[in-house]
């Protein structure tokens, strides 16, 4: 399939100061669109501009929605370059399937994207540490109440020049356990990156933020005993020289990034392993002192470390709330090989120019 481009005629003028996360919009967007007779179709690139539907629209009403995160960066040589986007596509794919939307031709998805970041090169920002900020998504767009899988949908790629996460670098977050609401049990959706996952967390997050705490960790749906993850990263421990987090067991999302964690780990010979973990063990091993580092994961923050964890009545302070030497390097790491400073032994850089 063959993608149309069409160029704005009004370019808007690029940012300046602190990007922020998600707050700008490059000039371009790719959009296609399916019916259940064409498949898939039309792919294009036009100019960023606001859509129009029906307010009887499917995804207003049952949420059949989905979606991506991912970056691109701006090497100091003036290269740009994806991290893992193969990755997305896949995961994008996995989330459809549960949502009951159509597959996308992930190689298609992947040249639209390259040639939508080439395009908008020039909003790549090239202060260290910020990037262009990558959205696919997919919504559900038959004008319809009935419940039931739409017969139409639209696939967008917006992009977003976002600053550091961390505007002040890399700083521990302090992160409450939540033991009230849930975000997800297995059979349902919390393995796939769909906006209703989203929706179901908020009403915590904005409480732990009443309390002090950025962020919240999740127990399981069922016992609210075991580890699943936090808002929108996966979680990793350090205990006794061992790296541990939650196995992929349904209810929790896997991230590339925590994928690239445990494949970096593997290399460098750092114990690590995949498994159920009861925040029960944790204290046990905090009080033992045995309970060393704790970071996040996600492409957002890339590694995210965990000053501090709060479980009902109990705060761990964790490494005197300083970043840990493991953390720090796997951040290095994984952002060196981002950015074209370090190299990509492991063949995760896809290269757009
Ligand atoms: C996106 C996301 C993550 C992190 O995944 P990455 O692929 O590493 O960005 C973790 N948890 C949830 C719930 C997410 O939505």
């Amino acid at each position: 399939m063959n993608i149309v481009v069409k160029k704005t005629e009004h370019p808007k003028a690029k940012p300046e100061g602190k990007l922020g996360f998600g707050q700008i919009y490059t000039d371009h967007m790719f959009v296609m669109d399916y019916s259940a007779e064409k498949g898939w179709y039309d792919p294009r690139i036009v100019p960023y501009a606001p859509i129009e539907l029906d307010p009887a629209t499917m995804v207003f009403h049952y949420g059949q929605a989905v979606f991506e995160g991912l970056k691109a960066y701006m090497t100091e040589d003036g290269k740009v370059r994806l991290f893992r986007p193969e990755k997305n596509f896949a995961r994008l794919n996995v989330s459809n399937d549960r949502l009951s939307i159509p597959p996308i031709d992930e190689n298609l998805c992947l040249e639209a994207l390259k040639q939508l970041v080439e395009l908008e090169k020039d909003w790549i920002p090239k202060q260290e540490g910020a990037s262009l900020y990558i959205r696919p998504f997919i919504i559900a767009t038959d004008v319809s109440l009935g419940v039931r899988p739409s017969d139409t949908y639209k696939f967008f790629i917006i992009c977003s020049p976002s600053g550091l996460y961390y505007e002040e670098g890399l700083e521990p977050v302090k992160i409450y356990v939540e033991d009230k609401y849930v975000r997800a049990v297995r059979g349902g959706m919390g393995f796939t990156k769909a906006a209703g996952n989203y929706a179901v967390s908020i009403k915590a997050q904005v409480i732990a933020h009443e309390k002090g705490y950025s962020q919240v960790l999740w127990l399981d749906g069922v016992e609210q005993k075991y580890i699943e993850e936090v808002g929108a990263m996966n979680i990793f421990f350090k205990i006794n020289g061992e790296v541990v987090t939650p196995m992929l067991n349904g209810s929790i999302l896997g991230g590339i990034t925590r994928m690239s964690v445990i494949e970096l780990l593997k290399k460098w010979g750092v114990p690590v392993s995949e498994r159920r973990i009861s925040i029960e063990e944790i204290y046990e091993a905090y009080k033992n002192g045995q309970f060393e580092e704790c970071f996040g994961t996600g492409t957002a923050a890339i590694i995210s470390p965990v000053g501090e964890l709060r479980w009902q009545d109990n705060v761990m302070k964790i490494n005197n709330g300083k970043i840990g030497e493991l953390t720090q390097k796997l951040y290095d790491t994984i952002t060196g090989i981002q950015t074209g400073k370090l190299e990509d032994e492991l063949g995760w850089v896809v290269k757009v120019d």
